[in-house]
């Protein structure tokens, strides 16, 4: 790697107490009162600092991140140019409403959107605030320029925590469990899991299996779209195999059907490209994309074809906050910083690190191993935990795993469908041997059952 990263704080794990301390034990207590149960944290330290692949503790205890707060912090928690970008705007105005008062910042992230994502014709961009509103956004608008109902989404899939997305996403517990009733008119499909379904690496046949199942379910002339993530997120970073997406994203332009990426998680820089969707040179008619675009200010964003976007009647897309300019500028300042450190080069040599590290501690766990598959692709990869010898989910691995990691001041989420999954995510901006110690700990910890 060329581009040399600099720091604010010391790029050391550092344990002072236990985990988590005497304050963010206090700070718990006062949380119980306070907080719905229901609301989580996955590493209850509380944060004082952050900066590269460090989380500081209102202990003192300086913890390694593999999560990127799920993916946000691609640039990291206080990259200089964002929080400069953040501090400037806010002098000047923190909001007008872009449907009140419109301003250039908004524009100007349209405008990159616009060029960064695939495809070589017109585009729009609308702003929201959040990944489920981007999804909700987009459902809106191929529902009204096709005329149709139908929604397909997959096996797997998450799309957010909202009534429509709630419908969308497939895991009921706990994102679903009793929160009905939900949206109608979704249909859910077999999605591409190479390591557990029977086509295995034939994403093709895949595909025709789904595509012969929407045509009899559904049929195609009731289809408003087909949304899908490009590597799917909470589901475990199911990589579908070679050929489903593409065949997928085919059959939706034979029978004007609107193919919706959902790039919110593996987007911007994540994958070791812009968009995860460009591996398999798919062009997606509408891509919904939040996590990474703004270095962690709350913002969210619909790119697609000017013809579906310009279809919506004036007034019939927006929200309050939705392009707010802090978020904005920072989003600005994040997209030139992803360019200016090569980040999509170091999701591939960060990818590269962890599978390399990772492969050698499944080898050396002989007929003991419990990693049924290490996969993803640049900074965003999955370790599946499985019984040994077996392709059996074992979900008490994947979280005494990250219970173990944690303990030694390492920040590992885990996902899936099983909830057998560790996933990395690490900031992007993260030091090799940072990534390196935190790859050795999760290998003990792995190990350690
Ligand atoms: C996180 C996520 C969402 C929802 O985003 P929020 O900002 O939490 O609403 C939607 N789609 C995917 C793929 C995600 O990973």
């Amino acid at each position: 790697m060329t581009t040399t990263l600099s720091y604010r704080l010391p790029q050391k794990r550092n344990l002072v107490t236990e985990l988590p301390g005497p304050q963010s034990t206090a700070l718990a207590k006062r949380r119980q009162a306070a907080v719905p149960a229901a609301i989580g944290s996955s590493a209850p330290v509380y944060a004082a600092d952050c900066d590269g692949g460090i989380i500081v503790d209102v202990d003192g205890n300086s913890l390694i991140d593999l999560g990127s707060g799920i993916a946000v912090t691609t640039v990291g928690a206080c990259n200089p140019a964002v929080a400069e970008a953040v501090a400037a705007q806010a002098h000047h105005f923190t909001h007008t409403c872009f449907m009140v008062t419109p301003y250039e910042g908004y524009v100007a992230v349209a405008e990159k959107l616009n060029a960064l994502t695939p495809g070589d014709f017109e585009k729009r961009t609308g702003l929201f605030n959040s990944g489920a509103e981007a999804v909700e956004n987009a459902v809106k608008i191929a529902r009204l320029a096709t005329g149709r109902n139908g929604i397909v989404a997959f096996d797997h899939a998450y799309h957010g925590r909202t009534n429509l997305t709630m419908a969308l996403t497939a895991k009921t517990m706990p994102y679903k469990h009793n929160f009905g009733p939900f949206a109608p008119e979704v249909y859910r499909m077999p999605m591409s899991y190479p390591f557990r379904d029977s086509f295995g690496v034939d994403g093709v046949s895949a595909a025709q299996q789904a595509i012969s199942m929407i045509d009899k379910q559904i049929a195609a002339d009731s289809v408003a779209a087909v949304i899908i993530e490009p590597i799917q997120g909470e589901g475990g970073f199911i990589v579908p195999a070679p050929g489903f997406l593409p065949t997928l994203a085919d059959w939706c332009h034979d029978n004007g059907v609107v193919f919706i990426a959902d790039e919110v998680q593996a987007g911007f820089c994540r994958t070791g490209s812009w968009f995860a969707c460009e591996h398999e040179n798919v062009v997606p008619d509408l891509i919904t994309m939040a996590k990474g675009i703004a270095g962690g200010m709350p913002l969210a964003a619909v790119t697609g074809r000017a013809d579906l976007m310009d279809a919506v009647h004036v007034g019939g897309l927006g929200g309050t906050y939705g392009g707010n300019p802090v978020a904005c500028a920072a989003a600005l300042a994040a997209l030139d910083q992803m360019t200016e450190l090569d980040l999509a080069g170091r999701a591939k040599h960060i990818g590269d690190i962890i599978t390399e590290k990772l492969t050698a501690t499944a080898e050396s766990l002989g007929a003991q191993n419990p990693i049924g598959e290490i996969r993803g692709r640049g900074g965003m990869i999955a370790v599946e935990l499985v019984t040994p010898g077996t392709i059996e989910p074992d979900a008490n691995r994947a979280k005494s795993a990250a219970a173990y990691a944690f303990s030694k001041g390492v920040i590992a989420l885990t996902c899936g469908t099983y909830g057998n999954i560790l996933r990395l995510l690490p900031p992007l901006v993260i030091d090799d041997d940072l990534l390196n110690e935190a790859l050795d700990i999760l290998g003990d910890a792995i190990a350690a059952g």
